[in-house]
């Protein structure tokens, strides 16, 4: 296998990483233009633009006597945090959250929607799926794609617009554009905004509800039901429109996470099986765990393989120590696969055995014992030709993910990394 010289990332990468002459990948490649797009930005004059168009919908929507000046999309992560700070604070806007509860949330998932909320003091809209339609769908997708997480980006990506027209709030503002930004599909389109198309392709594995009602998948239209979307007359009517604040305002992860961790009591999870990145995704129990694991049984890389490029791409991690981190974690059987696989009725053969076609034979091969193995790792490429010409500068090497511990004594002592489901 080839991997990139510069970041972590294998020639196999989905979708569509290339590696060019010099051993770089499409996705480090990508992250330079748009770090040289970024900071000729007039962010200034972004940020005047966004305050006026919020302020045109605030108008309107009080004119008409409607109470919602937008809808914020909320998974209660540090992202929700920061959206509805800034709307509400910033700019002074009312918004109505609107979240999907897919069921399989974690109890530091559950308790950082509450904290929103409560910190926020905001009205919230929460649409619960059935749990046992949720199993169905979990279970009919891992057969189909590999894929237990299917219904949360469907619903979180559906349910808000569905939320829109029936409250009559057109303005719908998202956190971050960045879909594709890991392999490096970054382009420089000037305020890119939500659409159906792109919540399709880059969300849901292509599929609408429409396409799952099969015969053979045994759903309903009440399990697939917060997943279909508006129709175009209805999205008319009412003007929706989705907007993305990191097209107005400069967009930093990290320090969004820190300040909501300062500001908000944001909290994040102590340890994760699968990553080192201890900020994200600690809403849902699959996210880093199971969901990920199924990425690496089928192309030999994970979370830590993702989390570890994006820091040595921002210059925070040597490659050195990002291969610490891939061997440390990818290969990690997840703690949560147990509650997954008990709670859908399924042993671990079963589950393996629906993954094995789709393991992607350029990393893995089935040994003459019937137990599959990587061909190789990064590990194997850590001195390779190429390296040293293709390696960043450090600007900020092992600068720790701060504020958690800390925090984690000053707060009740919470086991963030809990692998139990928390219905509402
Ligand atoms: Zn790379």
């Amino acid at each position: 296998m080839e991997y990139c010289k510069r970041c972590v990332y294998p020639a196999n990468t989905k979708p569509g990483l290339v590696i060019d002459d010099d051993g770089v990948c499409s996705g480090c490649r990508s992250f330079e233009a748009k770090t040289i797009f970024l900071n000729q930005v007039d962010w200034p004059g972004r940020e005047r633009k966004l305050r006026e168009m919020v302020g045109e919908y605030k108008a309107r929507q009080r004119e008409k006597g409607n109470p919602y000046d937008c809808i914020i999309p909320v998974s209660g992560g540090k992202d929700s945090h920061f959206q509805v700070y800034t709307i509400k604070e910033r700019y002074g806007l009312n918004p109505l959250l609107v979240s999907y509860n897919h069921t399989f949330n974690t109890p530091l998932g559950i308790r950082n929607l509450t904290n929103i909320v409560e910190k926020l003091d905001c009205n919230l809209v929460r649409f619960t799926t059935a749990p046992g339609s949720a199993k169905r769908i979990a279970k009919y997708m891992l057969k189909r794609v590999g894929d237990v997480t299917w219904h949360y980006h469907a619903g979180i990506m559906t349910f808000p617009i569905r939320a829109a027209v029936q409250y009559d709030v057109p303005l719908m503002v998202w956190g971050e554009e960045g879909f594709s930004e890991l392999v490096g599909m970054y382009n420089l389109d000037d305020f890119v905004e939500f659409t159906k198309k792109k919540r399709q392709e880059h969300s849901m594995r292509g599929f609408e509800p429409e396409d799952l009602l099969l015969e053979e998948s045994g759903l309903t239209r009440y399990d697939l039901a917060p997943f279909f979307y508006p129709s175009d007359e209805d999205l008319e009517r009412v003007g929706v429109r989705g907007i993305y604040l990191s097209n107005y305002l400069p967009w930093d992860g990290r320090s969004q996470a820190e300040f909501v961790i300062d500001k908000l009591d944001f909290e994040t999870a102590q340890s994760r099986d699968r990553t080192f990145n201890i900020y994200a995704k600690n809403d849902d129990i699959h996210a880093n765990g199971l969901h990920d694991y199924l990425k690496y049984l089928k192309f030999g890389y994970g979370r830590a393989t993702d989390d570890a490029s994006n820091e040595v791409r921002h210059g925070r991690m040597s490659r050195e120590r990002a291969i610490d981190m891939v061997i440390k974690y990818d290969h990690v059987r997840p703690g949560d696969m147990d509650v997954f696989l008990n709670s859908v009725g399924m042993t671990e053969a079963e589950l393996l055995a629906m993954v094995e076609p789709m393991r992607d034979p350029s990393i893995w091969k089935k040994g003459a014992d019937g137990a599959w193995r990587v061909t190789d790792s990064v590990a194997n490429h850590r001195d390779d030709a190429g390296v040293e010409a293709a390696r960043l500068p450090l600007t900020d090497d092992n600068r720790p993910f701060t504020r958690t511990p800390e925090k984690a004594g000053a707060r009740a002592q919470r086991d963030s990394n809990q692998t139990e489901y928390v219905l509402l």
